[in-house]
């Protein structure tokens, strides 16, 4: 049977992240990919912590910068109270345009690539056309994976890690334990298309994401080159028999109800051909596993949790969560620090990022008060909501969040409120300054750990010491790459 010291299920940005980390230490690293690159995947809105933090740690920034990705600034919103749309930007205030306020829009096909050649790079080897069926056990730990090849043939391989990063399809993630926990709140159905000749942004905000909601809930429209636009509609899971049926006429009368997406789209054509030739449906994409790991075993991306497409939270979490488990896994390799120490750390900071964008994300969806639209009203944060969002602040063990004294949906509805007032008086001022959103509770926790993640990248050495996230946490290496004890000076 061949060895390895990891082997990773899925060449995605999880999966790609995790293997060039361990790989760049100098340990064994398999990726077994069941397709074959480049290949189609939703998901081309990213944040700036994935650009400038993990893809510089990646080594492969550079490669980024060159391959001509559209500049993304932040994103503009028709959504809450406001009638015109608003606008987030990366940067603070116009003023300060540094150099890692942006991140880009990206073709998945480019991006997954540009990732899992760099893993390559970096020493993993790398199989495509092969798909992991089933892992293997011994004395309660994961030791390995079965897989079958292109050709069809089984395989056996062994590793002291298994990391399952093969996404939301993940056929491995149940052998972890716990349980997936599909979130009520989150619950909607995707449909989109990609579109030739749309409208932009005025510049400079000509590469931004552009965020829409209306009455049956809210549009995506994300420049992915000068002529192509991948346009999407999030709307009520019930109305997938609807859709189901002729999803092009579905498409088009969404389209039709949103004004402002009507209007973007008014000279554009939809591609018919290709990979951007299909108009696709996704659901029940918004769960979390309610444990992230096993000895020998960790899950990185889609295959443990995601929130919702809204902020662009997903490769980022799948990238952030694949560098937490390199780090991990790092140390363990280095006999610096036990596994238990090592994936107690991993699963304590991903389960707080994720827990940080989910109350967010609630807040987000809250600033829509519609009481004529199911849609809207069924995202309105109520009394009602306490077992999910309870049950959601017992995973993360309260970590995302302080305040004891107030149940978690009035903290929810509070933060909400603060932040939808802080838009206000952003739009609301001519300097174009960001500084009331990023004082708002939610995006300063959503910017904290990618903004120490960029840091880390930029500066190494350089960098100020960190202090751990958690009481008697560990914190991170200069070069990024393992966990160290902490010991205060
Ligand atoms: P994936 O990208 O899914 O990669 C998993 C890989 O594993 C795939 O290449 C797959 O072929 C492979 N695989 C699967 N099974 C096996 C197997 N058995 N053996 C071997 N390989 C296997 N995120 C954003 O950041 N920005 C956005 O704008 C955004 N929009 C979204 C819109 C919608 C409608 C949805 C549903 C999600 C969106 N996301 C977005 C989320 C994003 O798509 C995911 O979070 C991200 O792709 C997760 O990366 P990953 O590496 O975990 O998994």
């Amino acid at each position: 049977m061949e060895e390895f010291d990891v082997v990773v299920a899925g060449g995605g940005p999880g999966g790609s992240t995790v293997a060039a980390l361990v790989a760049l230490q100098g340990h064994r690293v398999l990726v077994l990919e069941k397709e074959v690159f480049p290949r189609y995947q939703i998901g081309e809105s990213l944040l700036p912590s994935t650009v400038h933090g993990v893809c510089r740690l990646l080594g492969v920034a550079d490669e980024l910068a060159n391959a001509g990705f559209p500049v993304k600034r932040g994103g503009t919103f028709r959504w809450g109270a406001r009638p015109e749309p608003w606008t987030f930007s990366f940067a603070v205030s116009p003023r300060i345009t540094g150099s890692t306020s942006f991140a880009y829009q990206v073709e998945r096909s480019r991006f997954d690539e540009i990732l899992l050649n760099n893993a390559k790079r970096k020493g993993a080897v790398v199989r495509e056309g092969c798909t992991v069926t089933g892992v293997l056990e011994a004395e309660g730990r994961v030791t390995g994976v079965h897989y079958t090849d292109p050709g069809g043939d089984r395989h056996e391989v062994s590793a002291k890690f298994v990391i399952d990063a093969s996404g939301n399809k993940s056929r491995l993630y149940s052998t972890v334990g716990g349980t997936r926990n599909y979130s009520e709140f989150f619950r909607s159905l995707a449909l989109f298309g990609y579109f030739s000749g749309g409208k932009r942004l005025p510049a400079p905000y000509s590469g931004n994401i552009l965020s829409v909601a209306f009455d049956s809930g809210w549009f995506w429209y994300i420049p992915l080159s000068d002529t192509l636009t991948s346009v999407g509609a999030v709307v009520r899971r019930e109305d997938a028999e609807k859709i189901q049926g002729d999803q092009e006429k579905a498409l088009n009368a969404l389209i039709a109800e949103c004004p402002m997406i009507s209007d973007y789209l008014s000279g554009a054509q939809r591609i018919t051909a290709g990979k951007y030739g299909e108009i696709r449906v996704r659901k029940d994409y918004s769960y979390h596993q309610t444990v992230f790991w096993r000895p020998g075993m960790i899950l990185v991306g889609d295959a443990a949790c995601f929130v919702d497409p809204v902020f662009s939270s997903g490769v980022h979490l799948a990238t952030y969560s694949g560098l937490l488990a390199a780090r991990s896994i790092n140390s363990v390799l280095a006999g610096d620090v036990d596994e238990k120490t090592a994936l107690t750390e991993f699963e304590a900071r991903y389960r707080r990022e994720y827990g940080v964008f989910y109350e967010f994300l609630t807040s987000f969806y809250q600033m829509n008060v519609n009481e004529e639209s199911y849609f809207w009203q069924a995202k309105k944060v109520t009394n009602n909501q306490h077992t999910e969002i309870e049950s959601f602040v017992d995973l993360v063990g309260g970590v995302s969040s302080g305040e004891a004294a107030l149940t978690p949906s009035d903290r929810i509805l509070e933060r909400s409120a603060e932040f939808a007032e802080a838009v206000d008086r952003m739009a609301g001022a001519d300097d174009g300054s960001m500084v009331p959103l990023y004082k708002s509770h939610v995006i300063r926790q959503a910017m904290q750990e990618g903004g120490q993640v960029q840091m880390t990248a930029a500066l190494g050495e350089d960098a100020e010491p960190e202090t751990p996230l958690f009481p008697g946490g560990l914190v991170t290496s200069p070069d990024g790459m393992k966990w160290l004890p902490h010991h205060p000076a």
